[in-house]
């Protein structure tokens, strides 16, 4: 049986043999940017990719999130001066917008996992410029239930930290947090809710692999934030020194 993902799209070829069964796929199809789908030797073309909507400053110093551009603001937003942030820094590459909307839903709804290679260069690549001065000592991956990745057949999180630790030569641990809860998605829920839903959502399965260090947390999106605001309180519980999130896209 073809290695097809039964999504049209096709595998890339890797060694001898794949590189000859790629070849006569590629072929058969032609492989298509995952954005546009126009055809393309990369899973994203150049014309997509330079359509990513970065984020940059005007932005909060800790949560990262975006400031009015015409207000001057500087430091940190008020949340994080009252202190309710879990986190002590965030940031995300890009506004999930548009074809970064389009390649995120691609590679977690519509197969195409090939494409975390691409989306976690990016991440690996903005690395140094938003995290290059805290000296980070690991990356954890926020985890997904045992369910949803079942369902999925692999965790996005998961794929995209391997990239940024291959990239940035920092060790990822997969195996430290565990998602001992099945959540329905956070979208729609006030504040409260959000926390309530969240309560023991994650065990930390190895504390002292993430004792005194400080610990990057990947995921893909960041939207109500909770989910990642839920792992930094329960790593911070286990002692880690400092936690940071990083997601691909954050959609606010
Ligand atoms: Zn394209
Ligand atoms: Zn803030």
């Amino acid at each position: 049986m073809l290695p097809l993902s039964g999504m049209g799209f096709v595998p890339k070829k890797s060694a001898c043999v794949d590189s000859i069964w790629g070849g006569l796929l590629d072929l058969l199809y032609p492989p298509r940017c995952q954005c546009c789908q126009e055809f393309s030797a990369d899973l994203i073309c150049v014309e997509c990719a330079q359509g990513f909507q970065s984020v940059e400053p005007p932005f909060c110093e800790q949560c990262g999130v975006p400031f009015d551009p015409a207000a001057i603001v500087v430091g940190v937003c008020g949340e994080c001066r009252e202190g309710r942030c879990a986190l002590g820094r965030m940031r995300s590459t890009f506004y999930f917008r548009e074809s970064v909307r389009t390649a995120i839903h691609a590679f977690k709804y519509r197969g195409c996992r090939r494409l975390f290679r691409p989306l976690g260069e990016m991440m690996g690549g903005r690395f140094p410029e938003l995290f290059g001065n805290l000296q980070v000592q690991c990356i954890l991956p926020v985890p997904l239930h045992p369910r949803r990745e079942r369902e999925r057949g692999f965790n996005q999180a998961v794929l995209l930290a391997s990239v940024i630790g291959e990239t940035c030569a920092i060790p990822v641990m997969s195996d430290v947090l565990h998602r001992s809860k099945f959540t329905q998605p956070q979208v729609g829920l006030t504040k409260a809710q959000r926390a309530e839903n969240m309560r023991g959502a994650f065990t930390v399965t190895r504390g002292e692999a993430v004792r005194e260090k400080r610990v990057l947390l990947v995921d893909d999106v960041l939207t109500t934030g909770s989910t990642i605001a839920a792992c930094a309180r329960i790593l911070t519980k286990a002692g880690a020194a400092a936690v940071y999130g990083y997601t691909l896209a954050r959609d606010k």
